[in-house]
């Protein structure tokens, strides 16, 4: 695919309004995609140059860019310096200076996918002495060769600003939609969706029909996804094989998986009315790492499936001392235990391991202890359709003598005074309460699902638990909070089914005066003149931002409120928050991954269940 084609799609993709829109605009732009080149397609729809775990950094400084436009159109670097001042970006800058070029070297040529996407990777990859210039070198090259609009998309990537606000489940509805029609001449899956329309009665067969199927596949791509987050990598075996070529992605260590999360219920009462007899772990407060070992290499991810291996070596290496498998794939939650006393650091002190410099220093200081409670792969095995109980004996028998990497402290019970003592034991021990777990329930990745269930000690609001939310736009700070440029945030819950994110709270308190700067510094970076496409929200910040940090908030209760859009029904009031908070930024949680809208509506309910002694 030529270079233009992909410019004039991200063109359309920026000045759509709508998510049907954009859908089938992705669809268009996939099935015009070869099956060699759908792969870096789909990471540059993204942003990245590869999967998200490789976390290559492009990272070239606005000087640097300016430079390359400059060598590329016969500009000086002034000129080019005085336009950005004035537009503020280097992509319109690009576009308009390669309009009135004064110079094209010989070498021009059209520009291809492929070789696009080479360069920019050499261009993040390329390192030492004299790197800055060779960098410099690859990016004017591109330009050299490039049209005016395609200047304005190379430029936005190296900067890491190319943000066409596309989610993953919007690039896979793409792909269901283009895989419809290989999917109604599949019998057994027209059969299955038959199956399901005819138990529910439902009417209007044929549309229903043809709807359901799109989001079965839709289903069966994520599924895949969940356990192999390489979006690039599955797009090419649909292209290449259609839905058969699903069946060849398999789980892998060092291709990340997506975690399993825990649903929340308020008492040890409910929680074994829901699962019966159920084991109850204590819930320890650090990092979650899931360990990928094969044979010599050991990859650790985080819960975002960053590689967080260089961070926690310790880790890395009582992996290769204690784990008594060729492969494995396993959980746990990372946390400075002080041996000595026995007791946990706060959490404050195992944060600190969270850096990329000095830390072998730190990890002497504060070494860590992994609480594993899961193992998902054995030596070739996928262990995730295993009943829990199972995959716990096997987790137990995969951890060898060691300090470092030990089982979670754990009960089996059917009693909720067992469970509401064991809670307060572990509370009392510093930790944060219990999780319990279904012990015949499967692993099921990238889904909360009530396979787990955790208590918390309460904060002290009348919300028993904070609330993850996506910071949407920014308000100028006045009075006192003018100089830090920012004095409240409008934030967002996760509306899955959607793809959208609606707004819930307008957070003014919480911050210090230090996040205060450092939250503006990072959201004027992001911040955008028009509302992002997947952004839903009637009350209007001074500047939106992308959707991409998401923060932790506590606050009084959830309320009925007209001014936000979450759990907006027809005419119907929204949901907000009371008296909103903020705890901290997470850093671990990416905007998919917040809050969803039917938590907290399921966390409304409750609230009202509370109240009313329900
Ligand atoms: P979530 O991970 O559920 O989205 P969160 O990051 O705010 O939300 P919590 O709601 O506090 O975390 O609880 C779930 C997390 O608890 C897990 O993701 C994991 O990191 C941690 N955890 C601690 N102990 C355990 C345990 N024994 N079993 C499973 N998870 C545990």
């Amino acid at each position: 695919m030529q270079f233009k084609v992909l410019a004039r799609f991200f063109e359309k993709i920026e000045r759509v309004s709508s998510r049907l829109a954009m859908t089938d605009l992705l669809a268009e732009l996939i099935a015009e995609a070869d099956s060699d080149e759908i792969a870096k397609v789909i990471y540059l729809l993204q942003g990245q140059l590869g999967p998200a775990f490789e976390q290559i950094e492009i990272g070239m400084g606005e000087k640097f860019v300016e430079e390359a436009i400059a060598k590329a159109s016969g500009y000086s670097r002034g000129e080019v310096h005085k336009l950005f001042k004035e537009k503020g970006d280097l992509g319109l800058v690009a576009e308009q200076i390669l309009k009135k070029r004064k110079q094209r070297s010989l070498f021009s040529a059209e520009l291809s996918v492929e070789k696009v996407f080479k360069n920019l990777r050499r261009i993040a990859t390329v390192a030492g002495t004299g790197s800055q210039q060779l960098k410099i070198k690859l990016l004017a090259e591109l330009l050299n060769s490039a049209s005016p609009l395609e200047a304005k998309y190379l430029v936005r990537i190296p900067l890491g600003h190319l943000r066409l606000g596309i989610g993953d489940p919007t690039i896979m509805d793409a792909f269901a939609l283009n895989l419809l029609h290989e999917a109604k001449k599949n019998k057994n899956l027209v059969a299955e969706v038959r199956k399901v329309l005819k138990e529910k009665k439902e009417e209007k067969r044929e549309e229903e029909e043809e709807r359901k199927l799109r989001a079965r596949i839709r289903e069966m791509i994520e599924d895949k996804y969940n356990v192999h987050s390489d979006l690039g990598s599955i797009a090419e075996k649909l292209k290449k094989s259609g839905l058969a070529g699903l069946n060849r992605i398999k789980i892998q260590p060092g291709i990340p998986i997506r975690p399993t999360l825990a649903e929340r219920l308020p008492s040890a009462k409910e929680i074994i009315e829901k699962l019966g007899r159920c084991a109850v772990e204590s819930k320890y407060d650090g990092f979650r790492l899931a360990v990928h070992k094969d044979a010599d290499k050991v990859t650790i991810f985080s819960r975002k499936q960053e590689n967080v291996t260089a961070m926690f070596p310790e880790v890395a290496e009582a992996t290769k001392k204690q784990i008594k498998a060729k492969q494995a794939i396993f959980e746990g939650e990372a946390l400075a235990f002080n041996e000595q006393t026995g007791e946990y650091h706060p959490f404050q002190v195992t944060m600190q391991r969270k850096r990329k410099y000095d830390v072998k220093k730190m990890a002497e200081q504060f070494p860590l202890t992994l609480f594993c409670f899961d193992a998902l792969y054995v030596n070739g095995k996928n262990l995730m359709k295993l009943p829990f109980k199972e995959r716990r004996k096997r987790l137990h028998k995969l951890i060898g003598k060691g300090k470092t990497i030990v089982l979670t402290d754990s009960i089996e019970t059917s009693d909720p005074k067992k469970v509401k003592k064991y809670f307060e034991e572990n509370v009392e021990k510093g930790l944060e309460g219990i999780i319990a777990k279904d012990l015949n329930a499967p692993y099921i990745a990238g889904a909360r699902k009530f396979a787990w269930i955790k208590l918390k000690r309460s904060y002290r609001g009348e919300l028993s638990d904070s609330i993850d939310t996506v910071i949407i736009g920014y308000f100028k700070g006045r009075g006192q909070r003018a100089k830090f440029g920012l004095g409240a945030l409008l934030t967002a819950v996760y509306d899955k089914k959607e793809d959208s994110f609606k707004s819930i709270a307008k957070i003014g308190t919480g911050m210090s005066e230090e996040q205060l700067g450092k939250l503006h510094k990072m959201l004027s970076k992001i911040k955008q003149s028009k509302k992002p496409v997947r952004v839903e929200s009637e009350l209007k910040p001074d500047f939106w931002v992308e959707p991409k940090y998401v923060i932790e908030v506590i606050a009084d209760e959830i309320t009925r409120s007209p001014v936000h859009s979450a759990g907006k029904g027809q005419g119907g009031a929204g949901l907000a928050l009371r008296f909103p908070r903020m705890v901290r930024i997470r850093s671990d949680r990416k905007p998919d991954e917040a809050t969803s809208v039917e938590e907290v509506a399921a966390m409304f309910k409750k609230q009202r269940h509370v109240k009313t002694g329900a």
